[in-house]
């Protein structure tokens, strides 16, 4: 036992192990204490430092990214699959794509177009299901649904942006076949 003078236990006996090296003066759960206070006092601009620093490194950051994914591909690909396995997350990587590929080559962030989380949208379209449509034949196909809009709005004006990919403005609507 040895002595922590951390924020935590204040000069109180406590376990060795607790301890990251001998010389420390406060254990492990007091110095994260301390890092989370100091993180909390400085979030704002601590925040806008990491995002300056990922977007200088954006190029590296992806191909860590892809040797990472090549070296776990099988344990990647299980936990994708796990993940698309619940209706409310298909639902939710249905919407933030369609949204991606709507607005191809301009920046958006389609969480905060959506303005809703993935239980609110579930929710959204379940109550406009029509007789037929479920979660098992949600996507592509024959007899499937997919997500439509409620009204047509103009993609170029903020405003336009704001509106058409807003939660409220979707519903479930049948897949048809697109001709051409
Ligand atoms: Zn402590």
């Amino acid at each position: 036992m040895r002595k922590c003078y951390g924020p935590l236990h204040k000069g109180a006996e406590i376990d060795d192990d607790a301890f990251s090296n001998p010389r420390a003066k406060a254990c492990r759960l007091c110095f994260a204490q301390y890092s989370k206070a100091r993180y909390a006092r400085d979030k704002e601009r601590l925040k806008a430092k990491s995002k300056e620093w990922k977007s200088q490194h954006r190029q590296e950051l992806q191909e860590k990214n892809r040797a990472y994914y090549l070296a776990n591909s099988q344990s990647c690909r299980a936990n994708v699959a796990k993940w698309m396995n619940s209706i409310e997350n298909r639902i939710w990587h249905r919407a933030v794509n369609r949204i991606r590929s709507a607005m191809r080559g301009y920046s958006c962030d389609p969480k905060l177009l959506l303005g809703c989380d993935k239980k609110t949208l579930f929710f959204h379209l379940a109550s406009q299901f029509k007789p037929g449509m479920g979660e098992k034949n949600f996507g592509k196909g024959p007899l499937k649904w997919v997500i439509g809009s409620v009204n047509q709005f103009d993609l170029g004006t903020k405003d336009g942006q704001l509106k058409a990919f807003h939660f409220t403005n979707l519903k479930p609507v049948w897949w048809k076949r697109v001709k051409g």
